[in-house]
């Protein structure tokens, strides 16, 4: 009997696992079981179905027939528990199922507020189909919508909105847009694309309480401000959460996320987990101990895939890597650029005078190591960023190098040696060898 591996969840995660393992075995009996949709689609265009952009069948990365042909069982039905000691799944319609091997990626859930009225019509995050098919029902010839959380999912749901002409009034609980996460100059320029999109962005602003109508609808909110902003729609995208409810009532161990080791492993024998589900059970091994990213799940899919068909090497997930857009402007982050410049650290940061372009590079004031790129406006090459980090170059290596990584069209303009001026004028003794 061949050895059935069960995924659940038909996110980047599972199905990458599900590919790779057919990929590195004929014989492996393949099954998918997940819920929210009956094919594998790309969660991160979700926004431009809304938008009018995709359709959902667009999204998909492979066509239906690819299932069949690559015999990967695709079951949609819901995994309401694991008996991990008769190794079988409890769904919610179909009979049990008996698997050898389970990897569990059951992806995240939008993060809950814990107000009242958060359950009212009209409030919602997103995360999936039903919440774009809920979002084109409440959205409907609404007067005006509000957004609360200023991460990358927030901005979206402004953008999405924005595109149907919904005024859109979008809280912010920092000082600009995004800075828990990205540096000052990164954030103004976020922050100022938001407003130019002519989106009321409301910074150092909170929710502080949500009303209804009286017919089980929102119908306003209250700023932590006072004040009292009247709306159809309430966003809530303050992020989100590992998905461990299929976990419950089992051994499996969880803490934020469901415990893994460096090669996927949970405490229970022949049960893996990947993706945005995960955390690992400790630091060091080069890498966030939760990391809820696309580019990520798709790693640790081929990684369990690799690992379970007998590669005994562990997961080494390489230099971070993130991309994203901000109505315009497009964003691209290599390695690691805290928000704020560590004490040990020094960068070089070009910023056009007015346009949203930013180049900034960080590194290590002692050992003049790069730790990271960020790039707005501006395309930088995966491979040879990644290889440059992976390889410890020093900012004297990579300054006279840098178009090299430039993946802008060929007639664009170039900005590196803007960077390299800076970098003369605080050094200008060191000679930059070509
Ligand atoms: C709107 C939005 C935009 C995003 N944009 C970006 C971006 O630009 N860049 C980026 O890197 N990342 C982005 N992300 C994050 C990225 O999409 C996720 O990190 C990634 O999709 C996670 O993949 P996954 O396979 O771990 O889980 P998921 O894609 O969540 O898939 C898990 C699936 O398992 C199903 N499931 C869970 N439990 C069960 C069960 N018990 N039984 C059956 N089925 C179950 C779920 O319904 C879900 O469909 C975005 C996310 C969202 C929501």
């Amino acid at each position: 009997m061949p050895t059935h591996v069960a995924i659940v969840g038909n996110g980047v995660a599972g199905i990458t696992a599900a590919r790779f393992l057919r990929k590195a075995s004929s014989d492996v009996r393949l099954t998918v079981i997940s819920a929210e949709t009956e094919h594998f689609y790309s969660r991160t265009a979700l926004m431009y179905i809304y938008m009018g952009h995709m359709t959902y069948e667009d999204t998909k990365p492979y066509e239906d027939w690819f299932w069949e042909k690559n015999r990967i069982a695709l079951v949609y039905d819901y995994v309401e528990t694991i008996d991990v000691e008769k190794k079988t799944l409890q769904l919610r319609e179909g009979a049990p199922l008996a698997y050898d091997i389970l990897i569990l990626a059951t992806g995240s859930k939008p993060r809950s507020i814990g107000m009242e009225g958060e359950d009212l019509e009209g409030v919602q995050g997103l995360y999936g189909i039903p919440d774009l098919e809920a979002m084109e029902d409440a959205t409907d010839g609404i007067d005006r919508a509000v957004v609360a959380g200023g991460g990358l999912i927030g901005v979206e749901l402004a953008e999405m909105l924005h595109t149907r002409h919904i005024p859109v009034t979008f809280l912010v609980r920092e000082s600009n847009y995004y800075r828990n996460v990205l540096p000052p100059e990164e954030a103004t320029i976020v922050t100022e694309a938001i407003r130019g999109h002519d989106i009321d962005l409301r910074l150092s602003t909170e929710l502080d309480a949500i009303h209804g109508n009286g017919n089980g609808r929102v119908e306003g909110i209250t700023t932590n401000n006072g004040e009292r902003i009247d709306c159809q729609f309430l966003g809530i995208t303050i992020g989100v959460t590992p998905n461990l409810a299929v976990t419950e009532g089992t051994p499996i161990k969880t803490n934020r996320g469901i415990l893994v080791d460096e090669r996927f492993r949970t405490n229970v024998p022949n049960v893996y987990a990947v993706g945005d589900c995960t955390e690992f059970v400790r630091e060091g091994i080069g890498y966030r101990t939760i990391d809820q990213l696309w580019y990520t799940g798709r790693k640790e899919g081929q990684a369990v895939a690799r690992i379970i068909t007998g590669d005994t090497r562990g997961y080494a997930p390489g230099p971070f890597f993130n991309s994203a857009k901000f109505f315009n402007v497009e964003y691209q982050t290599y390695g690691t650029i805290a928000p704020d410049l560590p004490e040990d650290q020094e960068t070089l940061c070009w910023q056009h005078p007015s346009k949203p372009k930013l180049i900034r590079i960080n590194y290590e004031r002692e050992s003049e190591r790069v730790v990271g790129f960020n790039l707005m406006g501006v395309r930088y090459r995966q491979d040879v960023c990644h290889r440059w980090l992976a390889e410890e170059r020093t900012i004297r290596e990579i300054l006279p190098k840098l178009e090299e990584a430039n993946f802008d069209r060929e007639f664009d303009e170039r900005y590196e040696a803007a960077l390299r001026a800076q970098y003369r004028e605080r050094f200008p003794d060191v000679v930059l060898q070509a």
